[in-house]
């Protein structure tokens, strides 16, 4: 077995130059302070690579915040792109503005295009996910079977920008995800990193609407408050999932910073993996027999 067990690595913003230089442009010097590492381009080739090396796969996050910022969208036909350079170890999600006219369009055009689920970022894009004018955009998902991801609580984009670059931080509250479970209970719905301040805002969502799954992403689990590590080790262990959100954070630092906290194996598998594997359906083709079971 490798150092680290196979791995889903659920947020990935593919550190690509369309990316980097496109819809997160104004936000990287910014956010490379917060995490406290340089941002690095890369080419696709070598993503695929990294995560080869670590028998790892990666689900590369699309982004389309137009409305809200201004800036350009990373499609899901980009995302498709990526994916086609390697899919053994690439998925994609498609990101949505929701405010878009075409955005019911936009999310027929993930599915065409592979995407196995959909991004959103409430606080960014300046939407309550529970509004009832969206509920179209996710009824179609719901027709697709695509799972829908949302950012959570507190966001290093627009960190210590003048105004946080417009971000408003209460939209990404999990309480809106509890109202948007409520109104469409068909739906998967992944709640994004640890969501302080609302921390256990996220957890009652989760252990309340049976559709929500909690993901780890954005913060070194060694700074995880012991109610999230307890309940993603326990009542909510078949929904709780591994995120990076590369390039901030890479998976081995992650996944470095967990073993650091004593779980115990057969949890850790399910969070790093097998949780991952059904919610999107991914057969196991890395040669590992255990999987599944
Ligand atoms: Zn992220």
């Amino acid at each position: 077995m490798s150092p680290v067990t196979a791995f889903i690595d659920l947020h990935c913003h593919p550190p690509v130059k369309a990316y980097l230089e496109g819809p997160f442009a104004p936000y990287l010097d910014h956010v490379a302070a917060i995490f406290r590492r340089p941002v690095q381009m890369m080419e696709p080739e070598e993503l695929a690579d990294l995560y080869r090396s670590l028998d790892g796969r990666a689900v590369l996050l699309g982004w389309d915040a137009g409305t809200a910022t201004g800036l350009p969208p990373f499609t899901s036909s980009q995302v498709a792109e990526l994916v086609a350079v390697a899919p053994d170890v690439f998925v994609g999600f498609g990101g949505i503005d929701p405010h878009r006219a075409d955005a019911v369009d936009q999310v027929d055009i993930a599915a065409d295009a592979g995407m196995l689920g959909l991004k959103f970022h409430p606080s960014v894009q300046r939407f309550d996910p529970a509004d009832p004018r969206y509920l179209d955009i996710f009824a179609r998902a719901v027709a697709h079977g695509l799972v829908c991801l949302f950012h959570t609580g507190y966001t290093a984009l627009g960190s210590g920008m003048p105004g946080g670059a417009g971000v408003e931080t209460e939209y990404a509250n999990p309480m809106r995800l509890d109202s948007l479970a409520a109104r469409v209970p068909e739906l998967s719905i992944i709640a994004a990193h640890p969501s302080w301040p609302w921390q256990d805002e996220a957890i009652a969502t989760a252990r309340h609407k049976p559709s929500v799954w909690l993901e780890l992403s954005g913060w070194s689990p060694r700074r995880f408050p012991p109610a999230l590590v307890e309940a993603v080790t326990g009542e909510l262990l078949h929904r709780s999932l591994f995120g990076s959100d590369f390039p901030f954070i890479t998976p081995q630092k992650w996944i470095g910073d967990w073993e650091q906290l004593d779980i115990a194996p057969e949890a850790t598998r399910r969070i790093l993996h097998d949780n991952a594997a059904e919610l999107l359906g991914l057969a196991d083709d890395r040669g590992d027999p255990d999987a599944g079971g």
